[in-house]
């Protein structure tokens, strides 16, 4: 049995959990928002340790990581568990939020063994959440790096920065799902008030830990597609994460309605003309091109990518540094920041 790593009594037998941003104060009995979580027998245990709700073998670029080891094949597997379930949503039409009767268990050991031996080059964190499923999370990624394996981790980022603190030396990529960059959208979509507390994250995991890092946002019409909210997410991401910093824009279905192509287009501009370089909308192989000279620098189709015009992580064209990810002995260089 696991307790939560970090927890705090409170007055009348409550205790506090304190894994993720949302901090619930749990009475004997209780479930924490995530679900996975409950007060029982003095503590807060997780309930969800160790047990799988998705696993699968296959190409980075599948998991919209594409500037970090591309064309690698990687073990993305997560468990039960979510901070984030919209207003509008079930959690039950989420596969990973609830946790079932039955649940296959997959040690942080056996994780990366198998990731070894189906020749991964890395081990991938997702479906459930990996800021609550934390600590079955940071045991695997501890294990992944001295396997010698890349360690990513897609998330919504509800870390507390406390926790994100003693995973991030291990811990190479992430993947960083937004629903905007507003305290309306934030609240609309997801609930939760403190949104800028997610970008905070990221920013530390870019600027003090050096992880890659790309943004998806998805986009749900008529919440978050303004170009007004995408420009200033690209603002922001141009002199928190760097200009090199991937964003992916990916609609959202609302029932029937789905944004039209021509306004996922005009919101990849808008991103570019706000100081993104790599900005891609959801179709699945798209090339990139040298934000200097546009020469192709990576090719991406139903085959292996191919670094076609890459040179050491930069152009081969024009020798303009590239951000992308490609070793584990790189993770020292660092990109320049924008200064405003
Ligand atoms: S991990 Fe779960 S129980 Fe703990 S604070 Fe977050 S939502 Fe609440």
């Amino acid at each position: 049995m696991h307790s939560s790593i970090l927890q705090t009594p409170l007055a009348h037998d409550r205790i506090r959990c304190e894994v993720c941003q949302w901090r619930c104060e749990l009475a004997v009995g209780e479930v924490g928002r995530c679900r996975v979580r409950s007060h029982h027998d003095n503590a807060v245990i997780v309930d969800a340790y160790g047990l799988v709700s998705g696993a699968t073998i296959g190409p980075i670029e599948d998991q919209r990581l594409w500037h970090f080891f591309p064309d690698a094949q990687v073990f993305s597997v997560g468990g039960y568990g979510t901070p984030l379930v919209p207003p509008n949503v079930a959690s039950e039409a989420l596969p990973y939020a609830l946790l079932p009767e039955k649940a296959r268990e997959l040690s942080p050991e056996r994780v990366v063994e198998f990731a070894q031996q189906r020749l991964c080059r890395g081990v991938l964190w997702t479906f459930g959440d990996p800021s609550v499923a934390y600590e079955w999370t940071l045991d695997g990624i501890k294990l992944g790096r001295a396997a010698s394996r890349f360690t990513a981790i897609a998330t919504t980022g509800y870390f507390n920065p406390e926790l994100f603190a003693q995973m991030a030396p291990y811990l190479d990529g992430m993947r960083l799902d937004v629903y905007g960059f507003s305290a309306q959208s934030y609240k609309t979509l997801t609930g939760f008030d403190d949104w800028q507390s997610i970008f905070k994250i990221a920013a530390e995991a870019r600027q003090k830990w050096n992880i890659h890092v790309e943004v998806a946002l998805h986009v749900t019409p008529g919440v978050n597609d303004s170009d007004a909210e995408v420009a200033a997410l690209a603002k922001w991401m141009r002199v928190a994460l760097g200009s090199l910093t991937p964003l992916h824009i990916l609609p959202n279905r609302v029932g029937d309605v789905q944004l039209d192509d021509a306004t996922v287009q005009r919101l990849v501009s808008t991103a570019k003309t706000s100081g993104v370089s790599f900005v891609y909308g959801p179709a699945p192989h798209q090339i990139t091109r040298c934000p200097n000279c546009t020469w192709v620098v990576v090719e991406r189709s139903d085959g292996p990518t191919q670094l076609t015009g890459v040179i050491d992580d930069t152009c081969e064209g024009c020798r303009t540094p590239l951000g992308l990810r490609t070793s584990l002995f790189r993770r020292n260089v660092r990109y320049e920041l924008a200064s405003s």
